[in-house]
């Protein structure tokens, strides 16, 4: 069964902490694709420094040479309203049918607040779930979480491959406390960024002028 991973986010703008999770996650399991997936308007933060077009082109210049498994997925920038995971999941699940495996990819902070996500329940029901630790958040259980992936649980990552939905893993990535608000906050501040995102990103940031204002 092929697994495609799915990661949502902001990417406002996408960093070396992104990628490198990202990489590390298609080497540790059987995944064919992994598909960053950049929201339109989030449901659950404030609107982003950047437009949804700018943030789009700054990951197609971070994934410029890169693992060719890393692909940009622009559904939820069609889709007026707030971008909830399970209509994406959903949408995901309508164009690819149900012989795909997808694979949820949540770091430590998307956790925490996940039983806050619309119709939350329904995540695992449509995708498996791949946790990953992230610096600076304790691997911290909202308890109805935990409740609900009792039994889910599995060691193997290619449990992944066996099921198109329905386990949850750990994959362990190398820590890297890099934040897109920090980097948004250095260059407001005049500050350097290099060496948190890729050269040629910042090197568009600073091209057109992004995230200069508060
Ligand atoms: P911001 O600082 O603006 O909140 P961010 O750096 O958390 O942004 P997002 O686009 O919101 O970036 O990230 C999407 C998801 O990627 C996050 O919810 C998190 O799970 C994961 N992520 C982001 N940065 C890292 C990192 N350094 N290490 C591991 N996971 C990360």
């Amino acid at each position: 069964m092929e697994l495609i991973g799915v990661f949502g986010g902001t990417f406002d703008p996408i960093h070396h902490g992104h990628l490198r999770m990202a990489q590390e996650v298609l080497d540790a399991t059987p995944m064919a694709e992994l598909r960053l997936i950049p929201c339109h308007v989030p449901a659950h933060r404030e609107i982003p420094g950047a437009t949804a077009e700018d943030r789009v082109k700054l990951l197609e210049i971070a994934l410029a040479g890169g693992d060719p498994r890393l692909r940009i997925d622009r559904r939820e920038l069609y889709r007026p309203g707030p971008s909830y995971m399970v209509d994406t999941l959903n949408s995901l699940r309508d164009s690819l049918g149900e012989s795909v495996s997808l694979a949820l990819i949540l770091g430590a902070d998307a956790l925490q607040g996940l039983t806050g996500w619309s119709r939350w329940t329904q995540l695992i029901e449509l995708a498996h779930l791949i946790i990953l630790e992230r610096p600076g958040y304790l691997p911290d259980w909202p308890i109805p979480l935990e409740e609900h992936l009792k039994d889910r649980w599995r060691n193997d990552p290619l449990c992944l491959i066996e099921a198109p939905q329905g386990f949850a893993i750990h994959v362990k990535v190398t820590q890297l406390d890099i934040s897109a608000s920090k980097i948004r906050s250095l260059i407001q501040n005049g500050q350097s960024a290099d060496y948190l995102c890729p050269a040629p990103v910042l090197a568009e940031i600073k091209r057109r002028g992004l995230y200069l204002l508060d």
